[in-house]
């Protein structure tokens, strides 16, 4: 092990990288493995895309689609982790970040009961993403609490940078839905990852390629 893998708490972070889960983190979108599940598929797709097209509020239009997820199992979860594909260049990327210091975390629409798994393997420095309430053992198709959407991914990358004591010009947000478009506002650098054309237009760097690790450079740092 390098001397130089653990970052040290009494340093303050270099960086501090702020990824999106749903086609960015992770190749699906978590909404549409469960809506699968619950036979809601082409209806949660098709809602899905217009939202990371903008043109749907996304908290609205996040409860119409666990409303379909009612009735499901709690045992779900297990099926649909399963099927989770883990974007190229993740470890890379942070083993990159961790090996100078700096900081990761991950902020979703979509749910920790998913998320928490993977996170806690890639060891991933913060993690915030939606509940989805289980009573007795089935979904109720509610999100317990304040749903995540855009303010508070940008919400969440503030207070991350101020944790970490990291300068909001030395954090980055990838992102490829209008959802992170706020966070990306707030970033000292943003980069459009496998993104929509309206998140394209406005970030600062379009990734050229599905390949997480392409952010170290972006930020001086090599893979
Ligand atoms: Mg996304």
């Amino acid at each position: 092990m390098s001397v130089f893998s653990t970052p040290d708490a009494s340093q303050p972070a270099r960086f501090l990288v702020v990824l999106d889960a749903d086609s960015t983190l992770i190749q699906n979108e978590a909404i549409e493995l469960l809506a699968e599940e619950a036979g809601s598929l082409d209806h949660v797709a098709a809602v899905t895309e217009r939202a990371m097209r903008g043109e749907l509020d996304f908290a609205a239009s996040l409860r119409e689609r666990v409303a379909t997820l009612a009735g499901l199992e709690g045992l779900v979860f297990d099926v649909v982790r399963s099927r989770i594909t883990v974007t190229p260049g993740v470890q890379e990327l942070i083993a990159g970040l961790h090996d100078r210091g700096s900081r990761v975390g991950v902020v979703s629409g979509g749910f920790h009961e998913l998320l928490d798994p993977l996170g806690a393997a890639l060891g991933l420095d913060h993690l915030r993403a939606n509940r989805l309430e289980v009573v007795d053992g089935r979904l109720t198709g509610r999100v317990l609490g304040p749903i995540v959407d855009a303010q508070a991914k940008a919400d969440a990358l503030t207070q991350w940078a101020a944790e970490n004591e990291v300068p909001l010009r030395q954090t980055i947000a990838v992102g490829d839905g209008a959802n992170d478009l706020l966070m990306m506002g707030v970033a000292g650098l943003s980069v459009a990852f496998n993104a929509k054309p309206a998140v394209r237009e406005r970030a600062d760097v379009t990734a050229g390629r599905i390949d997480l690790s392409d952010v170290l450079p972006l930020i001086g740092l090599r893979g």
